[in-house]
């Protein structure tokens, strides 16, 4: 069998650990045991940030069932569980900074909330007596262990600071209780949303260097964003320091346009937690859910200093 083969013979007519990578795969346990130990839980990877909250709501939850998502949270979350509500699911958005509504069948939280940046209330989300998720994507788990602080569950869109070098998507639900992980894993290889190997071995490499990556970025983002506060231009800053995401305003849309169409180093495209600086504006694809003028930075691990040069030259056609 070549190194990439998907299948493992049976020894002496035994099937032996691996067999159908749709079942399991040793590149994917060891990138999954690394990133459980970072979190301090049972790591499980999907094809992406996406299939991994699929995966995790259709197999915990039923029809009739309710989802209270944080308001604020990531723009595909809500898009997903809309996409998800022939099958009966439901969901209520509420304000993550206090307690989640009652009568509802999972929490599903963010910290920090993309693009709005708002904390959740991890106290009092752990006494609601329904299961809770956090996306900790923008805290990574060098910021924030949530497992540590009465969550459930941990979802990660890989894509963004682990991976962190925009050459993976994949996605990863970690699990407090290891039978909660077995039941997912069953569900995942029955319904076939199971991940391929390579960007699992992008993910072991990209975790080789995920605290010193996250560590300068934040420190940046903390220069980036007391910047941003002093310019004239700019009218909001939300950056909770936590992960180097940062959102801020300027005026309105035309605003934005000539910011993101002026920077030089600091590159115009979607995503986040990668080693290169990116900014967009959200109202492109949020509309109304978010400020006209509201512009996402992730903060990469360029010279502050140039990023800064770089940003106050384009903000300065705004
Ligand atoms: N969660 C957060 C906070 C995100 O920012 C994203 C992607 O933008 C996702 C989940 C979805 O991840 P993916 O793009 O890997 O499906």
């Amino acid at each position: 069998m070549d190194e990439h083969a998907i299948l493992w013979p049976y020894e002496r007519g035994e099937v032996g650990d691996f067999y159908y990578a749709r079942y399991g795969h040793p590149t994917i346990d060891a990138a999954e045991a690394a990133l459980g130990a970072l979190d301090g839980g049972t790591a499980l990877l999907f094809p992406s940030g996406t299939g991994a909250a699929t995966a995790l709501a259709l197999s915990l939850l039923k029809p009739g069932d309710t989802i209270a998502l944080a308001a604020g949270a990531y723009f595909g979350t809500g898009k997903l569980f809309e996409a998800l509500e022939p099958w009966g699911l439901r969901h209520v958005e509420f304000d993550q900074t206090g307690p989640p509504p009652e009568d509802v069948q999972l929490v599903w939280l963010e910290a920090p909330s993309n693009p709005m940046l708002t904390m959740p209330d991890l106290v009092a989300a752990a006494a609601h007596p329904a299961p809770v998720l956090v996306d900790s994507t923008v805290a990574t788990p060098v910021g924030l262990r949530p497992l540590e602080h009465g969550a459930d569950f941990v979802l990660h869109s890989v894509t963004k600071y682990l991976g962190g070098h925009d050459d993976v998507l994949l996605g990863a639900v970690v699990c407090r209780d290891p039978e909660a992980a077995e039941a997912l894993r069953a569900f995942r290889s029955r319904t076939g949303i199971s991940p391929a190997a390579e960007p699992a071995r992008l993910l072991l490499r990209s975790l080789r260097t995920l605290e010193v990556r996250v560590h300068r970025q934040v420190e940046s983002a903390a220069f980036i964003a007391e910047r941003l506060a002093g310019h004239p231009k700019v009218e909001t800053v939300r950056y909770p320091g936590l992960g180097s995401l940062i959102s801020f305003d300027v005026a309105d849309a035309e605003a934005v346009r000539r910011v993101e169409t002026s920077t030089r180093l600091v590159v115009n495209a979607t995503s986040l937690g990668s080693v290169t600086s990116l900014l967009e504006g959200r109202f492109r694809w949020e509309g109304d859910r978010v400020p006209s003028g509201l512009l996402r930075l992730s903060v990469g691990l360029e010279d502050p200093e140039e990023i800064w040069a770089d940003l106050a030259q384009a903000l300065g056609n705004a």
